[in-house]
């Protein structure tokens, strides 16, 4: 059952939004004309929510709203529409550090649970343009850059920590999105569960494999606690590629419901870990006019340089930021602790790499055991290429996972990839590596 509503509340459509938009002084400027002139398409493609573009003589904005409701699944499994307020929270905390990479945000309704925002154009969603081999190369530097900014400024090192912790007072309240990643991402793929499905019978046995694997199982329940306890920064939540708009020359970074304070790594896995999904996937689009080879390629430099952009970032921010409770610089005075400090530094640095590989594994491998899946994956229609492009993906995320000693750097993950492509029609044979 959908919960009940406050009220106030009602799900906007066509007629309703635009007499809400036509109060608002700023957006009706910016649509022009009058309110009978305003288009309205419901574009939301996402799991959860309604998002409508409205569009006037003059210009267009975007109205996010929640629904009391988890949309992909039905009004049968209900989610409070707070997750709004932490959207809209989510996007004021960071604004002041990400420059353009988020949306600008106009207004946030407490009533009708929907923030209104500019409607990002000829934006696309990354994640579909992957899919059908286009690239954008500024895609992955400015979201390395992006989680850079975002975490460093909210975490410790960069600020006092009362400041920190009257944000973690804010959005501890966001506990909905946190139950749902607990369980669909870092339980249900591990265990039976009927929310679960996989390719089948391709998957049948590999996912009984993995049900049975202690060691993984270990990894596992031990990044989903330090996702519940490794409260570092404000991060996004849910930062995969389908949470990144791009043009040729502009990169947006969207959908921060499932804020919260939490592990860095856990951002920048998410975005690793739908790199490496959609190398994965790519031999499952390949036509007789392009195989996806070079796509392949073009993607592990992303991979590449999203870490290094990220590292270098990160790092850059914290020598001439270093205003935090944690580290202090003062202790470091001397000429000769500099290189201790540094080294601490560096120490953090690598510890978010291995939380990177780790998480990434995480989402990888519940978006093709767990409940929700990825398109790169859905859209190969032939099951037997499917089966082959997962288990690859599933065997690299396992190792990762199982064999963390192995990867000391980008370098070590990146010529890891490859070893893992399997052939169309063997996916359905027990695998042990
Ligand atoms: P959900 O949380 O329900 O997944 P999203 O925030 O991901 O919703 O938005 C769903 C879709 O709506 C996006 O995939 C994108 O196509 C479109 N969209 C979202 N925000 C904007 C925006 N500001 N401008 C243009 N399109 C947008
Ligand atoms: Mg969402």
């Amino acid at each position: 059952m959908a919960l009940p509503t406050p009220p106030g509340y009602r799900a906007l459509d066509d007629k309703s939004l635009p007499q809400y938009l036509a109060d608002l002084d700023d957006v009706r400027r910016l649509l022009g004309g009058k309110p009978e002139q305003w288009t309205v398409r419901e574009v939301g493609d996402g799991n959860l929510n309604l998002v409508f573009i409205v569009e006037g003589p003059a210009g267009g904005v975007c109205v996010k709203q929640a629904l009391p409701y988890v949309r992909a699944a039905g009004e049968s499994w209900p989610m409070p529409l707070e997750r709004a307020f932490f959207e809209s929270s989510y996007y004021a905390a960071v604004a002041p550090y990400v420059g353009g990479l988020i949306p600008t945000i106009y207004h946030y309704s407490p009533t009708l649970y929907c923030t209104v925002m500019e409607r990002l154009t000829p934006h696309v969603i990354q994640r579909r343009e992957m899919i059908v081999g286009r690239r954008h190369p500024k895609a992955a530097p400015d979201v390395g850059e992006y989680i850079a900014r975002a975490s460093f400024f909210t975490s410790d090192l960069a600020g006092a920590f009362e400041r920190k912790m009257d944000m973690a007072a804010i959005f501890a309240k966001n506990q909905p999105p946190v139950r749902i990643t607990t369980e669909l991402i870092f339980a249900d793929p591990y265990r039976t569960n009927p929310r679960n499905r996989w390719t089948s019978p391709q998957l049948d046995e590999v996912c009984a494999d993995f049900h049975r694997d202690g060691p993984l199982k270990a990894a596992a329940v031990r990044f989903g606690d330090k996702f519940l306890s490794g409260a570092q920064a404000l991060i996004h939540g849910d930062l995969h590629t389908g949470s990144v708009m791009v043009t040729p020359t502009d990169t947006r970074v969207i959908d921060p419901e499932f804020a919260m304070m939490g592990p860095i790594g856990f951002d920048l896995g998410a975005y690793m870990g739908n790199l490496l999904l959609s190398w994965y996937s790519q031999p499952g689009h390949a036509t007789a006019a392009d195989d996806r080879k070079a796509m392949q390629a073009w993607i592990l430099e992303q991979v590449t340089i999203f870490w290094e952009t990220f590292r270098d970032r990160f790092l850059a921010l914290w020598r001439s930021n270093a205003n935090g409770d944690a580290y202090p610089v003062s202790m470091f005075s001397a000429p000769s602790d500099v290189p201790f400090l540094e080294g601490a530094r560096r120490t953090y640095v690598d510890s978010l790499f291995a939380d990177m590989l780790g998480f990434g594994a995480c989402k990888m491998i519940r978006r093709i055991l767990g409940f929700a899946h990825n398109i790169d994956f859905e859209w190969i229609k032939d099951r037997d290429r499917r089966g082959a492009a997962e288990t690859g993906a599933l065997l690299m995320a396992r190792t990762l996972l199982t064999c963390p000693e192995q990867f000391h750097s980008i370098n070590d993950v990146v010529a890891a990839v490859p070893y893992f492509v399997r052939k169309p029609g063997a996916a359905g044979q027990p695998i042990r590596l």
